[in-house]
């Protein structure tokens, strides 16, 4: 039943749809929760007017706007359901320009990933947050949940690539954050409060992106250990040895099973745990013998990818380690943090709660920065939000918090980790992230119920 104001809205809206196909399709995202019901509507905005309407339109009825980019998200935050209008903003997906000079790209929210990096690539640079999604994901997407990426262990995750961002404020106003300089000051730091704000603050409708200069050289080393544990010691002695590898990623040994089964390849076959690690610039084989000599004492076999072929083969073996699992069943897709030096005691602890609670789960991290994706797979068409897989869930952010960690690395609070939310940001923190989000959004509508 579309609620009487979303009516209104959608009425005065050129941009709208009530297609039932559409709001389905613009109601889920890809964390495996299914909302009970579908949005009222959708909006496909084509340029920053059709979204500064939007909040006026809103703002004026009281509607509540859901902001979507490619709905690749993993913690619920562009599902929508009734009573809310998704404001889909892929559409909007022009390269404004690129200026090497100054090594910025200018672009529209619902430019994939992918497509700024290769638009940079014809003038040597490129964009360093590259989520396993990149192929799929919008920047706009990326800059609400900040995201992170492979290269992020040695160049930052989304908040540290991006200058300055327009914005259209739940009220329909255009605020201007942060600059084009590499450096500024001036005021509080806007730019950084609206990343990772989960389209909460506001909906990003332009985004000054840094580019960085494409290394000259890199040299790519896969490592295999006889389980998950010797792989994470050997994550942690990478950074015991102060090393700064642009790659160091971890899969287990359930993972390669399902990448060799999804890819034809026969990683499972060389261990039971898989390092991958990356170094760039003009030191990168000095830095990757050393890094070599780091993680041997605990590697079953270690090879040097002789060729940019083998290296790009595994770079995509990690990229698709989630689609693998995703043809195994429903995935549920965890996303815990703890400090870099206690990555084995993390994984000793997954097995634990997978033993505990009768789940299955498989482990990938970004291991240099101590960020682990434990992903409970269970059979198609099974809740990934009730019973054991739940339990499970929560004890995994128990076993963070436990280890100083955090519940979330990279794919935000969403709807999906809310029960946990308080506990880790206690209670002054909470309440005055609350307070912040009503200066922004006194009527509370955008995007309720996700993120604080
Ligand atoms: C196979 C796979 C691999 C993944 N790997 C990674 C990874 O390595 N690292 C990582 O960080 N994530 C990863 N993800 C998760 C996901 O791709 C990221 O969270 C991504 O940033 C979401 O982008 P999106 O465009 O799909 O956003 P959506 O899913 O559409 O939205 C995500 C959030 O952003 C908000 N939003 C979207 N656009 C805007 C906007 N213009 N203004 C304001 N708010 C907006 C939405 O309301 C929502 O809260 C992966 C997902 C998949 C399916």
């Amino acid at each position: 039943m579309t609620s009487p104001t979303s009516q209104l809205l959608l009425e005065d809206h050129p941009r709208a749809s009530v297609d039932r196909a559409l709001r389905a399709r613009a109601s889920v995202e890809r964390s495996g929760f299914v909302p009970p019901t579908f949005a009222d509507g959708v909006i496909f905005a084509q340029d920053i007017e059709d979204v500064v309407l939007t909040m006026k339109l809103a703002s004026k009825y009281g509607v509540r706007i859901v902001p979507r980019g490619a709905g690749t998200g993993l913690a619920a935050g562009s599902c929508a359901q009734e009573g809310e209008v998704v404001l889909d903003l892929s559409a909007m997906n022009q390269i404004l320009s690129i200026d090497p000079v100054q090594g910025i790209a200018t672009v529209q929210p619902g430019v994939i990933n992918a497509a700024v990096n290769q638009a940079a690539e014809e003038y040597n640079l490129f964009y360093a947050p590259d989520p396993a999604s990149t192929a799929i994901c919008s920047i706009g997407g990326n800059i609400a949940t900040n995201a992170g990426g492979m290269w992020c262990a040695k160049y930052g995750v989304t908040r540290e690539s991006v200058l300055s961002l327009l914005v259209v404020l739940p009220d329909g106003q255009l605020l201007r954050t942060g600059r084009r300089t590499i450096k500024g000051v001036a005021g509080y730091d806007m730019n950084a409060l609206m990343i990772g704000s989960e389209g909460t603050l506001g909906i990003v409708v332009e985004a000054v992106l840094r580019l960085r200069p494409k290394p000259k050289h890199t040299a790519t080393l896969v490592a295999y250990f006889p389980d998950e544990v010797a792989a994470a010691a050997a994550a942690s002695a990478v950074s015991a040895a102060g090393l700064t590898p642009s790659v160091l990623e971890l899969m287990d040994g359930k993972t390669l099973l399902a990448v060799d089964s999804a890819m034809g390849t026969e990683h499972h076959n060389s261990g039971g745990a898989l390092l991958l690690a990356q170094t760039d610039g003009y030191g990168a084989d000095l830095e990757m013998q050393a890094l070599e000599l780091a993680i041997k004492p605990f590697a079953e076999h270690c090879e040097l990818a002789t060729t940019e072929q083998h290296a790009q083969a595994l770079i995509e073996a990690r990229r698709q380690a989630i689609p693998s699992m995703e043809k195994l069943g429903t995935v549920s897709i965890c996303d815990i943090g703890v400090p870099r030096n206690r990555l084995a005691e993390a994984i000793a602890g997954l097995q634990r709660i997978e033993a505990e609670r009768g789940v299955s789960i498989f482990i990938i991290a970004h291991a240099a920065d101590g960020n682990l994706h434990p992903i409970i797979v269970v059979p198609a068409g099974q809740s990934i939000i009730s019973g054991a897989p739940k339990l499970a869930l929560a004890d995994m952010f128990y076993l963070a918090q436990e280890l100083g960690g955090t519940l979330t690395g990279e794919h935000g609070i969403g709807l999906l980790k809310q029960d946990w939310l308080p506990e880790e940001l206690g209670e002054t923190s909470l309440q005055l992230q609350r307070r912040l989000r009503k200066v922004f959004d006194p009527q509370g509508i955008l995007n309720p119920g996700k993120a604080i």
